[in-house]
């Protein structure tokens, strides 16, 4: 293992608009790479630039929360900051993997972020994220936390194969109920589900049980990508070691695409599985809305309801309008409330959406949404 100190020009990440899965406007990358070295770690494709040898070798942004400091002085921005959560982990490195014991760049982050008053979403697979439950808890009060877990599957065995550096799925859970016990909101990343090993109704299934029982307040489901090149290949390798008799299969639903992704039809009936799965558990799919409750912009808000319902109307196997109004929103200076007479006029807003906005601008949400959100 290789730990390189670096001094970093920059933190905060902008995001072009409101992330609608994390509720983000920014992100950050405190390390660049990680040691739990998931098979599947997108991390290891070549264009993510992570140097050296993934898995094993690490830089540390040692510099990280005096740059951070500086970012988020008032007096240095020329435009006003963003509202939302700032998202802390996932991209090429968890923020809790096992250098954090030593450097507790996250911790420190966690800190100036609670003086500053901002909310904040954390996303990782360690259950060092406990240390911090103190500084989360305080968060929590001041301005919104969010704790999120991903896992493949809750399938032990799985989980030691896929993600080797990681703490087991059992451990994973038995955090989230402890920070449901300080009451800080938990969501579960079910990403990405493997082909063939966990896309399994039976594996699916207790997963989602399993999540239910700690109480997450919400599931945000995904399948796996494989990018040409490291990233497929040490997948491929540990496959043909693993399960060589799924290898095959493998090359049929994963053709090179451009982005990584499997073929539409594989995506398409695994989505439909966990949709059916998901109806009797009565689970969020997305982040509900009580967790961006007066945290938002008036924009960002049709932005992100806009974005579920997209997501979830296509999950009902119908197509949806939403989307594009979604994008065009989010491109607007203006705020919506100036706009009520001319929706219309935004590109891809019809009659229906129109009326969807006009309900979110005057209750804050959309009776609609919340009927597909939850069923
Ligand atoms: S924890 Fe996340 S960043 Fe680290 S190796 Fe696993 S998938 Fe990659």
């Amino acid at each position: 293992m290789v730990v390189t100190e670096i001094e970093a020009k920059s933190i905060l990440r902008k995001h072009k608009k409101i992330d609608s899965w994390f509720l983000s406007r920014y992100g950050m990358n405190l390390y660049r790479g990680c040691t739990h070295n998931c098979v599947y770690c997108d991390g290891r494709a070549e264009g993510y630039y992570v140097e050296g040898e993934f898995g094993c070798d690490v830089a540390v942004k040692v510099n990280a929360v005096d740059v951070l400091r500086r970012e988020l002085d008032p007096k240095r921005k020329h435009t006003p900051f963003k509202r939302g959560y700032i998202i802390v982990g996932g991209g090429v490195g968890d923020s809790y993997q096992p250098l954090e014991q030593k450097y507790q760049l996250t911790r420190k982050t966690l800190e100036l972020l609670f003086e500053k008053k901002l909310p904040v979403h954390i996303l990782t697979k360690s259950t060092l994220v406990k240390r911090d439950i103190d500084i989360l808890t305080k968060i929590n009060e001041a301005s919104k936390a969010i704790v999120s877990f991903s896992f493949s599957s809750t399938n032990e065995q799985i989980s030691r194969v896929f993600e080797p550096g990681v703490p087991p799925p059992a451990e994973r859970l038995e955090i989230i109920s402890q920070f449901k016990e300080k009451g800080i909101a938990c969501g579960m990343f079910l990403l990405p589900v493997i082909p063939f090993i966990t896309d399994t109704k039976d594996i699916l299934e207790k997963t989602i049980q399993d999540a239910r029982n700690v109480g997450v307040n919400f599931i945000i489901f995904g399948g796996m990508t494989l990018k040409d090149g490291r990233q497929k290949q040490y997948f491929f390798d540990t496959l043909q070691r693993q399960y060589p008799s799924l290898v095959q299969n493998y090359q049929m639903i994963y053709r090179g695409s451009k982005w990584g992704e499997a073929i539409p039809e594989y995506y398409g009936s695994l989505h439909q599985m966990f949709n059916i799965l998901m109806k009797s558990y009565k689970i969020p799919k997305r982040i509900p809305p009580e967790l961006y409750a007066g945290l938002l912009s008036e924009n960002d808000v049709v932005v992100v309801i806009l974005e579920h319902l997209d997501y979830l109307v296509k999950l009902e196997g119908k197509k949806s309008p939403f989307g594009y109004a979604a994008y065009s929103i989010s491109q607007l200076e203006r705020p919506l409330s100036e706009m009520t007479g001319k929706l219309q006029t935004i590109k891809g807003v019809g009659s229906s959406t129109e009326k969807i906005i006009l309900e979110i601008l005057k209750t804050g949400g959309s009776e609609y949404y919340k009927h597909l959100l939850f069923g």
